[in-house]
């Protein structure tokens, strides 16, 4: 077992913190959000008063935090992580953040010595509280090895994408295509509406062609065919149109600064632009589809 420092106790942090804890590890835990520190001292985990006090004297560091300007101001800022870890911990970054800033906490980190592994995860509340999330991990194949266990606790799959930087790439490819071929099939939908093709026909027939697609057969945005989906809900998230919209800006950013041609990722930006504009950022990714009928 291990001794771990959480860092981001949020609606993902949370409960991955809490599986932490339920699998014996001995966990100490910092949010800015009082209450958020408490629910977790109360399921067994140690208070810490500041992201450096959760980062002392322990093995590991997990951090889950809203975005880039976070993971720096608490791993590079003044009493941060990078300040307080001693030599020898493992820094695991699980936030979703754009590519640059993780290649640069980590250049930092391996500065000071450390190993720190950007660990992106795919899967929501649900896969946090279940531990099944899929973790995409960059780093080096030593830092991989050491955080592999760790990372098993919270979920189901630990892929090694490659050096740092990569598991959030992955991330944000994987989210770039989930967002332009739900959009694609939402348009197939409304078309169909339009030449009188009954929805289920449609997804009978495409589920078995090469429409085919993880939006259509696991999400799909239309209620009847797959009773999961958040159609049959209300499009209720599930997955919020917002954090479709905020994984589409990251890919424009690293397509901008990597120089990639990527028109169709633009666009899925632009149309969730349009639809979170409109007072649906609440609203599941696949309610996409009510804008575009018009
Ligand atoms: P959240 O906003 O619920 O939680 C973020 C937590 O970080 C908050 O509790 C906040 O108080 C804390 N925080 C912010 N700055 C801090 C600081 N300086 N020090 C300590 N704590 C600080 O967000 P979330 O839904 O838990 O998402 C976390 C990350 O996971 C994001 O990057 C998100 O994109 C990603 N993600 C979320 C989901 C999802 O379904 N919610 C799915 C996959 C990935």
């Amino acid at each position: 077992m291990a001794t771990i420092g959480f860092i981001g106790l949020g609606n993902m942090g949370g409960p991955m913190a809490q599986n932490l804890v339920t699998k014996g590890h001995e966990v100490k835990v910092f949010d800015l959000s009082d209450e958020a520190v408490n629910t977790l001292v109360d399921a067994g985990a140690a208070r810490a008063d500041s992201a450096g006090e959760a980062a002392r004297d322990v093995q590991v560091v997990v951090s889950m935090l809203p975005a880039g300007k976070h993971v720096k101001a608490v791993y590079m800022g003044e009493g941060g992580v990078l300040e307080n870890a001693a030599p020898g911990t493992l820094l695991i970054d699980s936030s979703t953040i754009d590519v640059d800033s993780a290649r640069e906490v980590a250049a930092a980190a391996e500065a000071k010595g450390f190993e720190f592994v950007d660990a992106p995860v795919s899967g929501g509340v649900a896969a946090a509280a279940g531990g099944t999330l899929t973790f995409m991990v960059g780093g080096s194949d030593a830092a991989f090895a050491k955080a592999d266990p760790i990372l098993a606790c919270m979920g189901k799959a630990i892929i090694h994408a490659g050096g740092h930087g990569t598991g959030q790439a992955a991330k944000i490819c994987n989210n770039m295509v989930l967002g332009i071929t739900m959009i694609a099939t939402c348009e197939a939908f409304v078309l169909a509406e339009k030449l009188g093709l009954d929805h289920q026909k449609l997804y009978d027939i495409s589920s078995k062609a090469s429409g085919q697609s993880w939006s259509l057969t696991s999400y799909c945005p239309v209620p009847g065919p797959v009773p999961t989906s958040p159609a049959n809900n209300d499009y209720k998230p599930g997955f919020a149109a917002a954090m479709m919209l905020k994984d589409l800006r990251l890919a424009q950013d690293a397509a901008e600064s990597a120089g990639a041609n990527t028109p169709l990722g633009h666009d899925a930006m632009e149309l969730y632009e349009k639809f979170a504009a409109a007072g649906e950022d609440g609203t599941d990714f696949s309610g996409i589809i009510n804008m575009l009928r018009g």
